[in-house]
């Protein structure tokens, strides 16, 4: 059994669990694999690595032949709770879906699979004009396929940074040798659309050839407001487009490409699609696509044209993810049979369910502004004194769940519970509990029950009755004769 388990189960074991678990957070010796989870990656970069600092070499010392990788001898029972925002849960039917016998993707069947996808991935991005485009890749892939086709080297670009993913999209924009205008933010708020405008209206000579804004930076918790990001360019008369990482919103938050006049809207799916990671996509406006005739940035296998060409016969330029293909079809098939809008609405109420309990518990949101909380996440402070990543990986550790910790400048200060995708208030209140537990291993003064009670009532409150159940009868006067059916 590893290091953490092992404490873990200690703190379980004991009647005094505050007592362990603030042993555990005082424990100096990582896990043996802790050099795994450091590693310089994807989801932790240096924040300087925009301005060029010296990458830090990899650490291989964890692949030395005695190292045994991640206790995986025992499987726990019950299921694994996955509350972070990304990768998140699939549903039975999605996975039954993609596990099917390989075929031929130029089989006859192939072009109707590709042309239905299409159709009903314009309902995600609640678009008529918009041209959507499917790719083999991470979100990552979508962020260099907006900016390579739209945009030539040396262009100036707006990017507003308030997290890690605006951040990391401004250091692809500026390693493609764009011009960025950085419009830093406090870490909790989003796009500030006075700069912006302002910023705009100083470009008289219309230099400025895009705005980038993340919709919902699953760093903080922050949806920003993209139709009033519209509107400040409209006011500033500027023709720039506007680019849009809807990653972590679309399918989560309210999304309307057309009406927001979005040029590009990029989204993955692992998130609200509730899908494996490795699609990523774009809805594409006709401004954009006539702004890529003139774009002299390199893009081979992101190329618009290229996949415009097999799109027209209902292929693509290269061998796709059948498999995935398919998870999308029966996804998409889902969210259409709920209603776009009643996703969105089902988003919202667990949203706000979270941040009930966030308040039982005493605790405070990173973003403070409630016109931006967001439908995917919550992002908690925690108390002084406690390390969110130790908090965090004790929950996994004693109770198999899995909340995501704070990312780069606010690592070690805030934890984020993911409530996106496939989901229901059961399943969520299972993870609350989960969380509460851990906020009291971790020695926060919390009424046992406080979070979840106040969650629960608003879910009970407000929850409807499943449309497909069998009408039955509750006995007597119950008041639940008014509402079950
Ligand atoms: N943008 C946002 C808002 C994200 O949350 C993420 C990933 O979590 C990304 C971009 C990067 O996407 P990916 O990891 O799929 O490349």
């Amino acid at each position: 059994m590893s290091a953490p388990l092992r404490r873990a189960a200690h703190a379980a074991a004991s009647s005094s669990a505050r007592l362990h678990a603030a042993r555990l957070f005082a424990s100096a010796a990582p896990p043996p694999h802790d050099a795994f989870l450091r590693l310089p990656s994807h989801s932790s970069p240096p924040l300087s690595r925009a301005t060029a600092a010296p990458v830090a070499p990899v650490n291989y010392s964890f692949c030395k032949p005695d190292y045994n990788g991640p206790d995986m001898s025992y499987d726990p029972p019950g299921r694994h709770h996955l509350f972070v925002p990304g990768p998140v849960n699939i549903s039975e039917s999605v996975q039954r879906e993609m596990m099917r016998q390989s075929v031929n993707h130029r089989d006859p069947f192939f072009p109707q699979l590709t042309f239905g996808l299409l159709r009903d991935l314009k309902r995600l991005f609640k678009s008529e004009e918009g041209t959507p485009y499917i790719f083999p890749s991470t979100g990552t892939g979508a962020w260099e396929s907006a900016l390579t086709n739209t945009l030539s080297r040396g262009d100036k670009v707006i990017m507003p940074r308030y997290g890690l993913f605006s951040h990391l999209w401004i250091d692809q924009a500026q390693r493609l040798g764009l011009d960025v205008d950085i419009m830093d933010e406090r870490w909790g708020d989003g796009a500030d659309e006075a700069r912006i405008q302002a910023a705009l209206e100083a470009d008289t000579q219309h230099e400025v050839k895009a705005v980038c804004v993340v919709h919902n930076e699953t760093t903080t918790g922050v949806t920003s407001d993209v139709a009033k990001v519209r509107a400040a360019l409209d006011a500033a008369g500027h023709p720039a487009l506007l680019l849009v990482d809807g990653i972590s919103s679309i399918g989560a938050c309210e999304f309307k490409m057309d009406e927001w006049g979005v040029d590009v809207a990029i989204t993955g799916s692992q998130k609200a699609l509730s899908l494996p990671t490795g699609l990523s996509f774009c809805c594409v406006s006709e401004k954009a696509k006539e702004a890529a005739k003139a774009s002299q940035l390199s893009k081979v296998f992101f190329s618009w044209s290229d996949m415009d060409k097999m799109n027209a016969e209902g292929n693509f330029p290269y061998t796709p993810s059948i498999p995935l293909l398919y998870g999308l079809r029966k996804q998409l098939d889902r969210m259409l049979a709920e209603g776009m809008d009643g996703v969105i609405a089902r988003h919202a109420k667990h949203a706000e369910g979270t941040r009930r309990a966030v308040k039982a518990w005493g605790l405070e949101l990173l973003c403070e502004n409630p016109r931006w909380h967001s439908n995917s996440l919550t992002v908690v402070k925690t108390p002084e004194g406690i390390d969110s990543t130790d908090m965090v990986r004790s929950m996994w550790a004693k109770y198999n769940l899995s909340l995501g910790t704070g990312l780069d400048q606010v690592k070690g200060k805030v934890f984020r519970i993911g409530h996106l995708g496939d989901m229901n208030e059961v399943m969520l209140l299972g993870a609350l509990a989960g969380t509460e537990m851990g906020l009291i291993d971790a020695g926060v003064q919390i009424e046992a029950g406080a979070g979840v009670g106040a969650a629960l009532e608003f879910f009970q409150e407000t929850s409807a009755v499943i449309p497909s159940r069998h009408i039955f009868e509750y006995p007597g006067d119950s008041p639940m004769r008014a509402t079950v059916y």
